[in-house]
């Protein structure tokens, strides 16, 4: 069932049923008027995007077929769990991350936890959205899932330089890039990061992390920037 168009790309969700379709539909709507409703697109391998229940699997952005499919591991109607992990899967479909996937070089830590700040950027837009069925009920995920499992803490040279090794050997979001993602969405706290990940789709693979953070934030448009918050708090 299609949900949402903007007149070139489409947005389909497939195996939910109606009450979830209806549930959903704001929580992916809120994501897309978030982020591609004021950064756009890239390039994408279709103009059709189809989330789908999987829960058999993580939620993911596959990276095998030659179209646009998201996976969602939810367990019924339950919009704010949908939302949180669509807006991150998002994140991934915006950077094309299928181009980096298991690539020596991609660093996928930087982009799991530009992703996670999806999550957090885009549930706080739906809890300030006026009449919207999260401003009722998401205030609580926010105070049960959110708040411990990103919470702030300070991220420094020395916190990167204890957690260096566990990071680049990262590939999924785990609770350390969950911090990093908490300073993502505190310190572009109206989504500007959004553009920063589509800027990734330009970055030549590098195994040297500096050097891909370099380049990465050459490729962004604004001098505020992903990139360069983690070469100054990093110290890379
Ligand atoms: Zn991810």
């Amino acid at each position: 069932m299609k949900v949402w168009s903007n007149g070139k790309q489409s947005l389909y969700l497939l195996n939910f049923s109606p009450a979830e379709r209806e549930g959903f539909t704001e929580g992916a709507t809120i994501v897309l008027d978030a982020t591609v409703g004021k950064y756009g697109f890239g390039l994408l391998r279709s103009d059709e995007i189809y989330v789908f229940r999987n829960m058999f699997d993580s939620p993911r952005y596959l990276s095998e077929p030659a179209a646009e499919f998201i996976s969602i591991q939810s367990e019924g109607n339950f919009p704010s769990q949908f939302t949180y992990q669509f807006a991150h899967e998002m994140g991934h479909l915006m950077a094309q991350s299928w181009r980096r996937h298991r690539k020596v070089g991609s660093h996928s830590w930087l982009e799991e936890a530009i992703c996670g700040a999806y999550s957090i950027y885009c549930l706080r837009e739906a809890l300030n959205r006026p009449g919207s069925w999260f401003q009722q009920h998401l205030p609580s995920y926010f105070v049960d899932y959110i708040e411990p499992n990103y919470r702030p803490v300070t991220i420094d040279v020395t916190w990167y330089n204890s957690f260096a090794i566990e990071l680049a050997q990262s590939d999924h979001l785990t609770p350390t890039i969950k911090l990093l993602s908490r300073l993502i969405a505190d310190t572009f706290p109206r989504g500007s990061f959004v553009q920063d990940n589509k800027a990734l789709l330009d970055v030549p693979l590098n195994p040297d992390v500096s050097r891909y953070l370099q380049d990465w934030e050459s490729a962004c448009s604004s001098t505020n920037n992903v990139p360069k918050l983690f070469r100054t708090r990093l110290g890379l």
